[in-house]
């Protein structure tokens, strides 16, 4: 029987996942009077550290996972590439949120790309690449520069390729894995700004304002909010991701990605992909929301009322990526409120930490 009433304190939260989203899910959880069960391969995983119960087993261990359902009330995940079958074994015994269709549709670029363009959701111009022919055909509709990337398994800019001349193209073919390949037009945005959204069981939708994405090396660098753009196209941005996590009748936060693009007469949005979890780009809501989107997260999966998203404050979010994390406490100057993951090891390119800096609105 589907669940009518909200799960109450004490219900035990399964998530998969024990990287950094997953220790700050957890920790929200627990300010709800949850607990929760972390799941993860790796024994140093950051979540590990907030949380009294887990399993470290690989994801396709079924005598692990069906201990792990067994412990549980509800499982979350938050990573999107949760594989199908662990995803199908765990929904079969406890509720999924979101539910299994979300990470079939934001684990493969070009049926992300289906579903969004069968939404009439505007996504930049594409071509599946299986083969070397294929790409060739692909470059001779969308010309160059484009971008060719893997359908799955492509995150912080990996698994992607600018080709910027036809001898490009046979290098780039060879060198991404796995296969199939998507080519994708060069899009000549002015800006990247992504929206959370957040659906719950009663089908109650309620998002974040959008925030302006800054990248370095492909890895999110700062999310700036208020974003730099028009009111009329925040709300369009809002409209887009309601619409996207109704079309799936989402259970849960979910993060959407748009360029801003340049247009005749005002600028146009594209989506350029969706992620079905909390966000790097949602960080900022933690120091000036009213629910920040981990716990509307949990509220969301619990079959609780969504908290009000409103903005207190004008806010920039750094991310900390490797030894940058070093000098904190020393840059916490100002209105800064630091968040750091506990990692222990800070290789080159790994998110330590971030920093919520806020301009209050005195
Ligand atoms: P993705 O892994 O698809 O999120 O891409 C990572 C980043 O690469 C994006 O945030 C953009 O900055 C850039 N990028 C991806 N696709 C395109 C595109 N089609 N045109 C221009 N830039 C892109």
């Amino acid at each position: 029987m589907p669940q009518t009433t909200p799960l109450p304190p004490g219900t035990m939260i399964g998530i998969l996942g024990g990287g950094q989203l997953g220790r700050m899910l957890s920790l929200a959880a627990s300010r709800l009077g949850m607990r929760t069960h972390i799941y993860c391969p790796d024994p140093h995983s950051p979540a590990f550290e907030v949380t009294a119960h887990r399993t470290v087993a690989a994801y396709d261990d079924e005598a692990a996972l069906a201990a792990f359902a067994a412990a549980v009330d509800v499982v979350t995940y938050e990573f999107e590439n949760v594989p199908a079958a662990t995803a199908e074994f765990l929904a079969a015994r406890k509720p999924l949120r979101p539910g299994a269709n979300a990470l079939a549709i934001s684990q493969d670029r070009l049926a992300e790309k289906a579903f969004l363009a069968s939404k009439n959701i505007p996504v930049a111009p594409h071509y599946p690449v299986a083969t070397l022919a294929d790409l060739d055909a692909a470059i001779a509709a969308l010309g160059l520069p484009a971008v060719l990337k893997t359908t799955r398994l492509g995150y912080d800019g990996k698994g992607q390729r600018v080709l910027h001349h036809l001898d490009d193209a046979a290098q780039a073919f060879a060198a991404l894995d796995p296969k199939p390949l998507v080519l994708e037009a060069f899009v000549p945005f002015e800006r990247e700004i992504s929206v959370v959204v957040a659906r719950n069981l009663a089908g109650e939708v309620k998002s974040f304002d959008p925030a302006e994405n800054v990248h370095r090396d492909h890895i999110l660098f700062t999310s700036t909010v208020p974003a730099a753009i028009p009111a009329a196209l925040e709300k369009h941005a809002g409209m887009i991701a309601k619409a996207i996590v109704i079309a799936l009748d989402y259970v849960g936060v979910l993060g959407v990605e748009f360029f801003v693009v340049p247009g005749d007469q005002r600028p146009t949005l594209l989506v350029n992909e969706i992620a079905p979890r909390v966000h790097n780009s949602g960080h900022w809501t933690e120091a000036v929301c009213l629910t920040n989107q981990f716990e509307q997260h949990i509220r969301a999966i619990l079959g609780w009322p969504l908290g009000d998203p409103a903005r207190l404050a004008d806010v920039v979010m750094q991310n900390l990526i490797g030894d940058e994390v070093l000098a904190i406490p020393a840059a916490l100057t100002g209105h800064a409120q630091p968040h750091l993951y506990g990692k222990t090891e800070g290789r080159a390119g790994r998110k330590m930490g971030h920093v919520n800096r806020l301009q209050p609105k005195l």
